[in-house]
Parts: C-alpha cells; structure tokens; sequence
C-alpha cells in the first residue's frame, strides 16, 4: 500500500481518546516531517536474543512488575530546530509506554502464563529511548499457541497477544479445520529508530512490538507470510492467503494492536506481519 494512501490516526490510547485523523501529508505539514517511505528494514534478533547494548535482567520468580516511571518519553520535536515556544506540537506521539493499571492482574484474567522481566528506560548515546516500564516473558497464552522462545514484550503486547492467540484459533478453526501450534516471530525488543523516518523511533524499541513471520497448524501445515500473503492490490485465494489476510485484519479492526505493517506495506516487511502499541494507528494491510 503507497504510504500517501495510508492514514495514520493519532490515538491517546492512553486514555485520552482519538486526538486527531491526519493523512500522512497532514501530518508531514504539521509536524515537518519527511514521509516515511518505508519503515527501517528489520535487523531483527532471533528469538530471545537481546540487543547487545541493553542488559536485560531477569527476575525470578515473578514479583511484581517493575513500575518505575518512564524516563522523559522522546518528543516529537520540530525537525528544523525550533523551540516550539506555543506548545502546538507538544503531543508526545512516540515514547515508551504508559503504564497500565493492575497489569498482573490483567495477564492472569486474560489466561496468560508470564514471568516479569525488565528493560529499564535509557537514552542511548544516540539520543534515542529505549526500554519500557512493564515488560514480561511471555511464555503460553489462553490458545495455547507454543511461541518461539519467550518472547519479551511490554504488559500491552502480552494482553495483545492473548487476543492475537484466540483470533487466530478462530480464524484457523473456520479456514482449515484445525488449530494453530506454534507461530514463529522474528523478535521483540530492539533498540533503534526508524532509519527511513528520522526522529522517529520504532516501537521495537520500547519491546512494544512483535513480528510474526510463521503460523504452524496440528499436524503440521506452515502458512508463511513470505510464501502465501497477498497483497492488498489482489484479493486473497487459496485458504492460506485469506487466513493471513483475514487474521491481519481483524488485529487492526479489532484494535488489537494500533499498528499492523503487512508485504502490503513495504518491502521491508515481505516476510512479517510488524505488530506494536504505538499510540499512532497505521493500517498496513
Ligand atoms: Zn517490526
């Protein structure tokens, strides 16, 4: 999908509500912006590999969640330097993010099995934030979907991916018949910005984002995303194509995750649905 098609929608999902709709040529009149012609190509680590900048320490067993408050969340600053003295564009649009009330308890209702972990806030020397606030394994989840490694997210994408989990049995269940064992993601956590899209930094960077490239059924049919999406341009065919369309689409429209990035997006994610939390919505499907 060309991006100037996209429309990005500015949402407080930190309880704010809906703080705007602006088409990407909007945004880039307000905010200065290049357009983000392609999100950075994923330099992804394999599962449970950590950035090698970032000591992750684990705790066992699971006290609580590590609720410090985030450190200075990166502001949308003005890209020509300004000091943007009428506070217009003060709205923080990336940055760690917010914490979320009785996270625990909300894994444990949403059937999640999960041990506590951190990524402590920290700028980079490059200026960039990193880490999040409440971050988790997540190891099994209500579908009872094995992931590769224990992938580590914030509380958001862990409850994300227990709706993920119970989409994707529906969504298998109705295609094939049958359910879904074991998904395959490329990583989690990595601290870094958008190259395309200076100023921006990726969700990946807060552990606020997965990507899947890999859905395994019971008794072993593989649908990939590299092998069997097609993109929007073309309506889906074969079972496997509608499955990963449809899947895709539920998690946007269901508001599953706020960002969904499919090969319809770029080239940079021919391989991989892209999943985050941002406080921005991109349908990339
Ligand atoms: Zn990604």
């Amino acid at each position: 999908m060309p991006l100037g098609r996209t429309t990005l929608v500015l949402a407080g999902l930190a309880g704010l509500g809906v703080a705007a709709f602006l088409s990407v040529d909007e945004l880039q009149a307000r905010e200065g912006r290049p357009e983000p012609t392609a999100v950075a190509p994923s330099p992804e680590a394999e599962p449970g590999v950590e950035a090698a900048a970032m000591v992750a320490v684990e705790v066992e067993p699971r006290p609580e969640l590590v609720a410090a408050a985030p450190a200075e969340p990166t502001p949308a600053t003005d890209e020509d330097g300004s000091d943007d003295e009428d506070g217009s564009d003060d709205e923080v649009w990336v940055g760690p993010p917010e914490l979320i009330e009785d996270c625990e308890q909300k894994l444990d209702d949403a059937g999640i099995t999960w041990t506590a972990s951190r990524l402590p806030v920290h700028e980079t020397k490059g200026g960039i934030t990193c880490g999040a606030p409440q971050v988790i394994r997540y190891q099994r989840g209500p579908g009872e979907i094995s992931w590769g490694g224990k992938p580590q997210v914030t509380c958001g994408v862990g409850l994300a991916l227990a709706r993920l989990e119970a989409i994707v049995q529906e969504e298998a269940e109705a295609h094939f018949g049958r359910r879904v064992k074991r998904i395959k993601h490329m990583g989690t956590y990595n601290c870094r910005e958008m190259a395309n899209y200076p100023g921006w930094v990726s969700e990946h960077s807060y552990a606020n984002a997965i990507d899947i490239k890999e859905f395994q059924l019971v008794g072993g049919t593989t649908i990939s995303v590299l092998d069997h999406y097609t993109k929007s341009d073309e309506e889906p065919t074969t079972k496997k194509a509608k499955f990963l369309r449809r899947v895709a689409r539920r998690l946007y429209d269901e508001r599953v995750f706020s960002v969904v990035l499919t090969p319809s997006f770029d080239r940079a994610h021919r391989n991989h649905f892209h999943l985050d939390m941002a406080r921005y919505l991109v349908d990339g499907i």
